[in-house]
This record gives structure tokens, C-alpha cells and sequence, in this order.
């Protein structure tokens, strides 16, 4: 026999059997993003390597060990989707979408790629809710972003996520606010992790969210950026807790919260559980006013989120929380014999057309084996089906939970006379 082929390591299949999970909450996703007037985008699985190099920023752990790039046939510099947020912002560049009126409000359901070390709600191939809200200034924008998540989990009966925020600054405060960091940090340098190291001279904020245990310990003590914010961000941060406030969110603020790219911009926010070990963080956002003209455009002010769904998943296992069951068939229809065979399958197709989940026989199994099956995959109503049944154009179902009897009429509506 050849040798099984195992799928690459950090991936997952999604088996028939759990795939309604994810069926149900997309479709729960799906339902609460575009009460707030999200549309979906689609956006290719890989794009020019140049989106992320720029869009996610050199000194980022994506970008400095976590891309899947490749050549392509043509010589082109390639890489998997490490993100959702730079192919959206560059969708929207490229196809005028920003001229429909703003503000834009966009969110994707999609695969991720990351080269990094597998473990439970860490894979190379995972999935990201995203939303994306483009040309609002306003803090309210980012209430909205944060109230969609928040929107989310409630629904989905997860209480215990808990959400952190905090403000970064923009550009006319962060300057000064990392030469500060960075003096902190060089007193100490010989303590930092090798990684902390080299972000000190080109990303600072990075080390506040370190995990190696040292540098966290140094970063304490570091100063913090909330103190250090200009005016406006200082507004524009209290008038976000304000709206949060209002909408009775509730929050921790984090000053060691950062999401380290140059685009950043003022609101960060995570939403955190604790049940699922070190990889809590099901949902991360904020706000990145420089990307769009990083990536060629005009300045628009943009706030978004990702959310981790396998992170999702494993956090509604561990509270218990169901989103429902799998379908299951209306009918099935078994049969005695060659001639039923054929008249059991036309029977179900009819079922189908009438918009029922029907199935018959397609092992040619006994009858007994047959009923057996029905009951396994939880038909509801069964039919057997043999000569006289087709000659009198008429069978008995039976209810398979209270084993009540309808006789069918085949030349009528069957759905209808199961109503
Ligand atoms: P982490 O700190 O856990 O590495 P991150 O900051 O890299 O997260 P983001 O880029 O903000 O994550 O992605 C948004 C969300 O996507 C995360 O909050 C998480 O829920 C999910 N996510 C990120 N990386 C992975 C992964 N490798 N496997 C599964 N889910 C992931
Ligand atoms: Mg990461």
C-alpha cells in the first residue's frame, strides 16, 4: 500500500462532521457585522510580496519571520495573505471604492497564512473575521469597531472576553515618546531579549509587548505612552471611553497594549480570554491612519479588527456554548426490491425539488441496513417503499421521534402533507 500523505504541519481540516460549527458561526458573524452596514470584500489569496512589506512594516514578526513568500514562474515575489487588512486597503486604492462615499465599511471572512510555531489557537493556516471602517476620524468610529466585537461575543454568550484599551499616539506625539522609550530601554539594555535588541533603535513600542518574562519585568517601569499624548489624542481617547461608557462596555485600559507598526494610530484594544492558555487574544485592532498613504494614497483614517475564528471556536468550547446542531434529512426513503430502488430515488429528488433534505438508498443495503442508516443519520421521517407502494401510489411515513404514521399521497405534495 503507498504511503499516506498528512497535511503540513499548522494546518487543520475541517472533518463533515464539525463543519456546521463553522457554517453557524459565519453565519452568525455574518448577520451582526452587517447590522452595522459592513459589506463583504474579497481579496486574492496572495499578493506582490512589496502589499505586506510595506502595509505590515519591516520590523514586524510578520514580516521579519512569518511570511509565506515564494517566487512565482514569472519572477514575481509572491507571498500568502498574512493578513487581511493591507489587501483590503490596496482593493480599495485600486478600485476607487473610497469615491462610493465614506465612510467605507468593509469586512472579509478569510485564510491567513503565518509561519509560525504550531500549538492550540496557533496555526499556519487559520481564519480572521476582519472589519475595516475607512474615512471617519472621529472616536466614535472607533466605539463602532470596538461595539461590533463586543456586539459579537455577547451575542455568542461569551461574557468572560474581556477588552483592553489603549491610545499610541500619532505622529506628532509618538516621536518623543519613543526617544524617551528608548533612553528607558538602552539603560537596560543588556538585559533584553536578542529580538528587543534590535527593535530599540527601529520600534521601541515593541518591547513594551515582549513576552519573554525579562523584558516584560524591564517594561514595567517603562514610561507610558498615555502620559505622553498630544492634545488631540488625548480627546480623541477620552472621548472613546466616553461613547464606551455610554454604550456600557466595559473595558480595562492597558497602557502595555501596543500594536507597534508606524501606521498605528491612536486606539489599540484587544479582546482577551483567559481559558484557552497563552494564545487569549480573540480579537485585536485599532486604529491606522498612515496606511493608506503608505501604500500610495491619499491620507484616509481607517479602524478595524481581526478576530482569530479557531480562537473563537475553542473559546465557546470552553464555556460550554453551542450554536446549534447540524441539519438533518427530512426523509428517507428505503426500498424492497430493483423496481423500489429506482422509484425510492425519484421519490427523494421529488422531496428535494418540493425543498425538503431527502435521501434514499445508494448502497443497495438490505432494508434492515437501511433503516439502520436512517436512524443514524437522523432522518425524521422514514418511507418504505416496495411493488404495492408503487402501484397504489401511496406509502406510509413514519415519524421517526413519536412514531406517529402519515400516509402519503406520492401524486401531492409530500412536504406539504408532512407539514
Ligand atoms: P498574537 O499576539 O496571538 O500572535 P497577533 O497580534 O499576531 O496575535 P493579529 O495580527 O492582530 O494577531 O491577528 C488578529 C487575530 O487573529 C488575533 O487576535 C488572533 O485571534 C488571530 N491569530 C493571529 N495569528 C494567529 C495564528 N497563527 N493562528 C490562529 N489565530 C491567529
Ligand atoms: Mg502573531
Amino acid at each position: 500500500m503507498a504511503q499516506k500523505i498528512t497535511g503540513p504541519r499548522g494546518t487543520q481540516d475541517v472533518a463533515v462532521s464539525e463543519s456546521y460549527k463553522w457554517l453557524l458561526l459565519e453565519e452568525k458573524l455574518r448577520k451582526i457585522v452587517d447590522q452595522y452596514g459592513f459589506k463583504e470584500i474579497r481579496t486574492p489569496t496572495f499578493e506582490h510580496t512589496e502589499l505586506f512589506l510595506r502595509g505590515v512594516g519591516d520590523t514586524t514578526d510578520i514580516v521579519n519571520k512569518e511570511m509565506y513568500t515564494f517566487e512565482d514562474k514569472g519572477k514575481r515575489s509572491i507571498t500568502l495573505r498574512p493578513e487581511g487588512t493591507s489587501p483590503t486597503v490596496r482593493s480599495v486604492l485600486e478600485n476607487g471604492t473610497l469615491n462610493e462615499g465614506l465612510p467605507l465599511k468593509a469586512y472579509y471572512i478569510l485564510s491567513c497564512f503565518r509561519y509560525e510555531k504550531p500549538q492550540a489557537g496557533r496555526l499556519r493556516e487559520f481564519h480572521q473575521l476582519g472589519i475595516e471602517l475607512f474615512g471617519a476620524q472621529d472616536y466614535t468610529a472607533d466605539a463602532e469597531v470596538i461595539a461590533t466585537a463586543a456586539k459579537i461575543l455577547k451575542d455568542l454568550g461569551l461574557q468572560n472576553v474581556k477588552l483592553n484599551i489603549n491610545s499610541i499616539g500619532c505622529p506628532n506625539c509618538r516621536p518623543a515618546y519613543h526617544e524617551k522609550l528608548k533612553a528607558y530601554f538602552a539603560e537596560h539594555i543588556d538585559e533584553l531579549c536578542q529580538d528587543c535588541k534590535s527593535r530599540l533603535e527601529r520600534n521601541p513600542l515593541r518591547i513594551l509587548d515582549c513576552k519573554e518574562e525579562k523584558c516584560s519585568r524591564i517594561a514595567e517601569n517603562a514610561p507610558i505612552g498615555l502620559n505622553n499624548l498630544c492634545d488631540e489624542c488625548k480627546e480623541h481617547f477620552e472621548g472613546l471611553k466616553k461613547t464606551l461608557d455610554a454604550m456600557k462596555i466595559d473595558y480595562t485600559i492597558n497602557t502595555k497594549i501596543v500594536r507597534g507598526l508606524d501606521y498605528y494610530t491612536k486606539t489599540v484594544f484587544e479582546f482577551v480570554y483567559d481559558g484557552i492558555g497563552a494564545q487569549g487574544t480573540v480579537c485585536g485592532g485599532g486604529r491606522y491612519d498612515g496606511l493608506f498613504e503608505e501604500l500610495g494614497g491619499n491620507h484616509t483614517p481607517a479602524v478595524g479588527f481581526g478576530m482569530g475564528m479557531e480562537r473563537l471556536l475553542l473559546t465557546l468550547e470552553a464555556e460550554g456554548i453551542s450554536l446549534g446542531e447540524d441539519t438533518r434529512p427530512d426523509i428517507f426513503f428505503a426500498n424492497i426490491g430493483e423496481d423500489a430502488k429506482v422509484f425510492a430515488f425519484t421519490m427523494a429528488q421529488k422531496a428535494r425539488d418540493e425543498g425538503m433534505r431527502a435521501q434514499s438508498d445508494i448502497m443497495a443495503r438490505s432494508l434492515k441496513a437501511q433503516m439502520k442508516y436512517a436512524d443514524k443519520i437522523k432522518a425524521r421521517y422514514t418511507v418504505v417503499i416496495g411493488d404495492d407502494e408503487i402501484s397504489n401510489k401511496s406509502a406510509v411515513a413514519k415519524n421517526m421521534e413519536t412514531k406517529e404514521q402519515v400516509t402519503l399521497d406520492f401524486t401531492k405534495s409530500i412536504s406539504e402533507q408532512l407539514k
